[in-house]
């Protein structure tokens, strides 16, 4: 597999490299050379393969013999060992669940494949692997569990203080081991400047073998396409063909790897971008300015984000032209406010508890059915959180109703420690450098 960056196509560097690296020097964002279009046979008879089948069929035509073939069905078995059900809410509305892995958001997709994949390619006797991660919510758990244990590594992850739920912190700072969290007093963009700052760092990374975890990470975006494939099999399981996703979103990872997926031959008729009031590319798409803003905080922390990463790679896949990338991709935005009235109006309807990203993933296609009520697809949701990861948006019924898996109940009995940091990158270097 040959990687470049959207900074620069000349650029072509193999899988590992591009692993470990995350970010080209230029600060652009790997993109595979080659997209691979999967061949019709497979598409059409997608319904008969399991989740792990259709990871390996997508993964190895990503990778391109970047991983021996046995080797990459370890991997694949390993990081996939839960389901990504699509379910039912009314007859041409579906939620695709990507929350029962061990974080309890869609992250551990693309986080549990990284670690192994970084894993499989550290050879013994070598430095040890620095991994930094700044997380607005989700991504800090799924690295965390994603890496816990795995030797030779070491995870640093920073989190804006007071900015994340209560038992996303017990899930970052619980670990012990080889995981350490850090509490910014900033903002999410902070600590995602930060750690950018630190891989621009050449002497820092002439001591320490950095590299990143976000969802720049390009061994994070391939796994994310998989279960795109899979909702797609049990959808045409249960009878339908022409597909929406609906895609909460605040880096763009989730659906640029949808939009990955389609340019890999996976027949869907619309995406939908679902942000919360961080609304830079619904902006974008309507008035044809790219400007990107700070953060504001919102009930769906965990898209926060005023700068999203992975756009660059998205205009990339649709080579810079807008209109073409608009037949394919919608985008809506919601208020706090729009996505309370949204997690009731889903629990009224369906008696089913979303969590806000979820609710506002929901209000966009609602709101695309609105727009185009005569077109016949099936609309599915994307839910990229359990509803107990957000105890403080639901009313006391709801809140009585929401299972909280026992992995959770676990963790309120560990102890919890995080180091508390400013947003001077000064502080942030020393940490790193002197008090580990
Ligand atoms: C990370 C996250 C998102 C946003 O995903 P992106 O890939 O950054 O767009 C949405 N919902 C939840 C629950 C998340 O953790």
């Amino acid at each position: 597999m040959k990687l470049y960056s959207t900074n620069n196509h000349d650029l072509n560097v193999d899988f590992p490299t591009a692993v470990f690296n995350s970010m080209p020097l230029d600060k652009g964002l790997y993109m595979p050379v080659n997209i691979p279009v999967l061949d019709q046979e497979f598409i059409q008879q997608i319904d008969q393969y399991t989740l792990p089948q259709i990871a390996f069929k997508v993964a190895s035509a990503l990778l391109d013999h970047a991983i021996p073939a046995e080797d990459l069905q370890k991997i694949i078995d390993e990081a996939f060992n839960f389901d990504a059900p699509v379910v039912p809410l009314e007859a041409e509305t579906y939620v695709l669940e990507l929350f029962h892995g061990p974080s309890l958001a869609f992250k551990d997709f693309g986080a549990r494949f990284m670690s192994r994949i970084m894993a499989y390619f550290l050879k013994d006797g070598e430095q040890l692997l620095d991994v930094l991660v700044a997380t607005s919510g989700d991504t800090g758990g799924a690295v965390a569990l994603g890496f816990l244990g795995v030797p030779n590594t070491r995870v640093t992850i920073l989190y804006p203080k007071g900015k994340v739920s209560e038992i996303q912190e017990l899930q970052l700072c619980t670990n012990g081991q080889n995981i350490h969290a850090i509490e910014v007093e900033g903002t999410f963009d902070d600590c995602q400047h930060l750690v950018k700052q630190a891989f621009a760092d050449e002497e820092l990374n002439r001591k320490l073998r950095l590299t990143s975890a976000n969802s720049i990470n390009i061994s994070r975006l391939i796994p994310q396409t998989l279960y795109y494939f899979n909702a797609y099999a049990q959808l045409r399981r249960a009878g339908k063909k022409e597909v929406i996703f609906s895609v909460p979103s605040g880096n763009f990872g989730n659906i640029a790897a949808g939009l990955l997926a389609y340019k890999m031959g996976l027949p869907v008729k619309q995406f939908i971008a679902a942000t919360n009031v961080n609304d830079t590319v619904p902006r974008y798409l309507k008035t044809g300015i790219y400007e990107t803003r700070p953060s504001v905080q919102t009930y769906a922390n965990a898209m926060d984000v005023g700068a999203p990463s992975n756009w660059v790679r998205i205009m990339d896949l649709f080579n810079q032209d807008k209109a073409a990338l608009q037949e394919v991709l919608k985008s809506y935005s919601y208020t706090d406010e729009e996505t309370l009235e949204g997690i009731h109006s889903i629990y009224d309807r369906f008696a089913y508890i979303a969590c806000p990203h979820t609710a506002i993933a929901w209000l966009a296609l609602e709101d695309y059915n609105k727009e185009n009520p005569q077109e016949n697809a099936t609309g599915v949701f994307l839910s990229t959180a359990h509803a107990c990861k957000f105890p403080d948006v639901f009313s006391e019924e709801m809140s009585s109703k929401i299972q909280v898996p026992a992995q959770v109940q676990e963790l309120t009995a560990k102890l919890k420690h995080a180091e508390k940091m400013d947003t001077e990158y000064g502080s942030f270097k020393n940490y790193l450098t002197t008090f580990y």
